[in-house]
């Protein structure tokens, strides 16, 4: 079985696609992907990603307010950790810093992910993290929490061999997207070849950046098979060999789902 950790479910429902949430989950099923997690990007995603996860048992929910979010549609610690009480959620994000879209609000983007950080550290709970042109200072924020036992991804991974290494050293795993099977992405297999087996995901980020051959489509879960499949080609090793060990990292990066497979 291959878990996508992290998709939008409610934007592929939303999309021109016009899927509904079981033809999403059937198709997924039928190409080996059994369980994903979804992800809120804003205040009323909050809802929508706890009621699917609490509605279906192949999907888990993670509660956070993207960096790009503006501040109208975010939410405060207070309710954020109320969300995160939820047995269906599993993780606090996603979170984390994006200087490539928001330059001019760096500093607001800080402090809410430093907020994100010690939610999760209250909730004993990993947090799902985004980066994009934000290197420096998103380790340096995640260092400042690490004595917390702060764990978490770092999720749809573009960034260099050396962001991978200071990630990998603060205990995070690294999750990556379709982007592995982009002909330009030569930089980021050489990333992918690098990461142990045991600290890695796979995603889809759907319905954004399908893989190849989907590309330029609506992506879905049941598309991670294209990158497992990637991942697999890269490392010279079988696509059981890798969702067996990123299912695993899943279950051992997210102990709240292992508990809620075993009720
Ligand atoms: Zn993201
Ligand atoms: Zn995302």
């Amino acid at each position: 079985m291959l878990i996508d950790s992290h998709c939008h479910l409610d934007r592929l429902t939303e999309s021109p696609s016009g899927m509904t949430i079981d033809d999403i989950l059937q198709s997924a099923a039928a190409a080996g992907v059994g369980r994903m997690l979804t992800v809120a990007v804003d205040r009323d995603d909050i809802l929508r990603v706890i009621g699917h996860a609490r509605a279906h048992r192949e999907v888990y929910a993670a509660v956070g307010i993207h960096p790009s979010t503006p501040e109208d549609a975010a939410v405060d610690a207070d309710a954020l950790l109320a969300a995160a009480a939820d047995p269906r959620v599993i993780a606090i994000g996603e979170t984390g810093l994006d200087y490539y879209y928001g330059p001019d609000t760096a500093e607001a983007q800080r402090e809410r992910f430093a907020m994100h950080l010690r939610v999760a550290a209250r909730a004993g709970l990993p947090v799902i993290v985004h980066t994009r042109d934000a290197r420096d200072d998103t380790l340096a924020l995640l260092e400042r929490h690490a004595d917390r036992g702060c764990a978490g991804v770092m999720h749809c991974f573009t960034e260099s061999i050396d962001m991978a290494r200071a990630a990998l050293a603060l205990g995070f795993m690294i999750s990556f997207s379709g982007i592995v099977t982009f002909r330009s992405a030569g930089a980021l297999r050489e990333v992918v070849r690098e990461v142990a087996l045991d600290r890695l995901l796979v995603e889809t980020d759907s319905p954004y950046l399908a893989p190849v051959p989907h590309r330029g489509r609506v992506n879905e879960p049941r598309h991670v098979v294209h990158v497992a499949q990637a991942i697999a080609a890269i490392k010279d090793i079988t696509l059981e060999q890798v969702a067996q060990a990123t299912t695993a990292n899943f279950y051992r990066l997210f102990p709240r789902a292992a508990t809620a497979e075993r009720a």
